[in-house]
């Protein structure tokens, strides 16, 4: 053969080796995340703009995003340096109707235009008073008159994402040549017969179409099918940790005994169908003689504690010990003060760990738990401290897990063998997401609340009306009933967010009510302080309670009615309708309180307006998720989300969806992906994985 001597071209061949990339530019396109070939392949267009049928300036609309061409019948002078007039080209088409394309402190433009010289633009009409129609800051390319022209007009262009020194067609000329010369190398990772039975396009072909589309459709199945490799390489892997944690042997519980019976018969009410549903889910895994692995999921006060505490009890009737971890003191101080009742009642011995507790107190509880005298323990981080050693650890239950890290999870799951794992969450997580955050997990979602449950009147108040809030105040105080004031959050220290909580309470204390009504807690306070203040809270002897955000999560008090938030336009929708939850738990009609002062932007605007609409905890998480996108979403604190090059966890949702199950289905029929069609998707697989997968178990 001719070609014998020529390399076989790889997509993993550096960009830097390509024809006319050089050092320079090789840097340009590494700031864009491109190194091989194969990135810049996956490297999709933000967008296209049709240039089969540019639009003639006679039919362009004002206020219309549009692409259109004419060539330049007049340059303005160069604006003077310091002025604030712009740069304008006048530009004129074939219709003879004239176009400005205006640039403000853009002088270098000066130099780029030639009259006589065509021009494509894309970007927003608009007329000022009674002059020509113009485009301010348009994208803009310089038609040439060469043979490559092809590329860029007459077609569908595809616009990538820029970087500063690079221009769109530089960039549009190296990935024709990159999809011209490469496209064709990059192996198809599907199995055939996997690809045709989802009507999915061969990887060469949508490669092609990604970048240089016939039509709009033609682009959008070539994403479609990039996407889902997308999801599914990532949903392999996750399915394969999934596989290996489920190949542990777990110790098989239930079925439920009569623990669980007299404490059904105890509870003052009747579990929801919800509740019953993901009991059931909880009851499967424990019996499965596989490690439960779960994640409940269920809004502010749908009852996730009851359910954990049906599984606690499981654990304890099969001869085991349960450890409940939540986030903070307070929670963990709130749980031990609802379930030790109901645990002392059955005869089940429960202790709380915290950092606050003395030190012989504390090695005196440690040495209950390492005895095993002690069943049931709740406590914070201070669980998963050295030191701790349980006897038989068979449970671990995770309360609002979001505020742990996937090592404390670990952790505290080491102090057990192979214990079954419950994680709860009350922030409500968009499918998407959690399917992609949580993939290694079962989920179980309670979707319903305890009847009864009225909607929490929600409205937004200007500064002004603080006045009126005070009296409203009083009435509910009047009649009987407790508040939460939330003061503002304040980045920059502690001992700012708690300035302000105490100057907050003192206005209270003067402008609403009598001194000994009035609580304080925040960060600052030791345990046994916030301990009683919030046992002070809890029997009635507070009226209202000042708080920085401590009090977010998992506090119960029945008899609060009224959550004012200070400066609301400061949280996260997540944070305000965990605040929100904290009121509506008891019979009384219930009132959240956001004041926001005015110059709000348009997405605090947007956060106040869904909070004050919807009480639903999944509908608020999806426009959080659209508001923030998912990168956002879950803030700083989670880092388990990963990157998809094409797949858009916003759009693509029941693509995920899709692609999980076929992960699922084709690791149950070929667990070591070791059929020879699979062979290119196990290496698609380890080149996405990398180090994160015990490689050994496809091995
Ligand atoms: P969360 O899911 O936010 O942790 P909790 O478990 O704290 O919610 O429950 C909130 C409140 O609802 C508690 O006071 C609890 O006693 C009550 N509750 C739980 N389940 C039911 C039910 N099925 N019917 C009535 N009230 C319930
Ligand atoms: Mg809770």
């Amino acid at each position: 053969m001719a070609e014998a001597t020529s390399i076989v071209k790889g997509v993993e061949t550096p960009l830097r080796y390509l024809k006319g990339v050089g050092p320079q530019r090789s840097n340009l396109l590494s700031r864009l995340g491109l190194e091989t070939v194969a990135d810049a392949l996956l490297f999709a267009p933000r967008r296209y703009e049709d240039r089969r049928h540019l639009t003639s300036f006679r039919d362009l609309r004002v206020g219309d995003l549009q692409a259109t061409t004419g060539t330049v019948a007049g340059i303005s002078p160069p604006p003077p340096r310091s002025g604030r007039l712009p740069f304008q080209v006048l530009l004129r088409d074939e219709t003879g109707g004239f176009l400005n394309a205006v640039f403000f402190n853009q002088p270098y433009l000066v130099s780029t235009f030639k009259r006589g010289q065509q021009v494509v633009l894309y970007g927003k009409v608009a007329r000022f008073r009674r002059g020509p129609l113009q485009m301010v800051h348009p994208e803009f390319e310089l038609v040439e008159e060469d043979e490559e022209e092809r590329l860029h007009t007459g077609r569908l262009v595809p616009i990538y994402p820029l970087t500063e020194g690079l221009g769109q067609r530089r960039l549009r000329s190296l990935m024709h040549q990159v999809v011209d010369e490469f496209a064709d190398a990059a192996p198809d990772p599907l199995p055939l017969a996997l690809r045709e039975r989802l009507g999915l396009r061969p990887l060469v072909e949508a490669l092609r179409a990604i970048h240089f589309p016939e039509d709009l459709p033609h682009a959008e199945t070539a994403r479609h099918r990039l996407a889902f490799d997308d999801f599914f390489i990532f949903q392999l892997g996750l399915a394969l940790r999934r596989r290996r944690e489920a190949g542990a042997a777990g110790t098989p519980m239930g079925p439920p005994g009569p623990l669980v019976t007299r404490l059904r018969e105890l509870l003052p009410y009747r579990l929801t169908r919800a509740q019953e549903r993901v009991w059931a889910e909880i009851q499967e895994d424990l019996a499965s003689g596989r490690p439960m692995n779960r994640l409940l999921q269920g809004d502010v006060g749908s009852g996730k504690t009851v359910v954990a505490l049906l599984t606690v009890l499981t654990a304890v009737e099969a001869g085991f010990q349960a450890a409940l971890m939540a986030p903070t003191e307070i929670l963990a101080e709130q749980h031990s003060l609802t379930l030790g009742p109901l645990l002392a009642q059955l005869g089940v011995p429960l202790g709380l760990l915290t950092a606050g507790l003395k030190p012989s107190e504390r090695e005196a509880l440690h040495a209950q738990i390492g005895t095993g005298e002690i069943r049931v323990v709740v406590g914070t981080h201070a669980l998963i401290q050295e030191g701790v050693e349980f006897s038989r650890l068979g449970l671990a239950v995770v309360d609002e897990q979001h505020r742990f890290g996937v090592l404390q999870r670990a952790t505290l799951r080491g102090k057990g063998t192979n214990p079954h794992v419950l994680v709860m969450t009350a922030t409500p997580i968009p499918r998407t997401l959690a399917l992609t955050a949580y993939g290694d997990l079962d989920l179980s979602v309670i979707d319903e609340m305890p009847p009864g449950r009225k909607p929490i009147v929600t409205a937004w108040r200007a500064e002004s009306k603080r006045p009126q809030i005070y009296d409203f105040l009083r009435k509910e105080l009047d009649a009987g009933r407790q508040a939460y004031v939330v003061c503002p959050l304040v980045e920059e220290s502690e001992a700012t967010d708690l300035r302000a909580a105490t100057e907050l309470a003192e206005r209270l204390r003067q402008e609403v009510f009598s001194e000994a009504g009035i609580g304080l807690l925040h960060g600052r306070l030791r345990f046994d302080e916030k301990e009683s203040v919030m046992r002070a809270f809890k029997a009635g002897e507070i009226q209202i309670l000042v708080s920085t955000t401590v009090i977010e999560v998992g506090i119960d008090v029945p008899n609060a009615s009224v959550m004012l938030v200070e400066h609301a336009e400061r949280f996260g929708l997540a944070q305000l309708h965990q605040l929100r939850g904290r009121v509506g738990r008891g019979p009384w009609k219930s009132y959240c309180i956001l004041m926001a002062g005015g110059g709000l932007t348009a997405d605090a605007k947007r956060r106040l307006e869904a909070i004050c609409e919807s009480q639903d905890g999944f509908h608020i998480a999806d426009v959080d998720l659209s508001l923030r996108g998912p990168g956002e979403f879950f803030g700083t604190r989670q880092s388990g989300l990963p990157e998809f090059k094409i797949g858009d966890l916003l759009r693509d949702g029941p693509l995920l969806e899709e692609a999980r199950r076929e992960a699922m289905t084709l690791m149950t029929a070929d667990p070591g992906l070791a059929e020879p069609e699979h062979r290119l998707l196990r290496e698609a697989l380890v080149a996405r994985w990398k180090g994160r997968l015990d490689l050994a178990s496809i091995g």
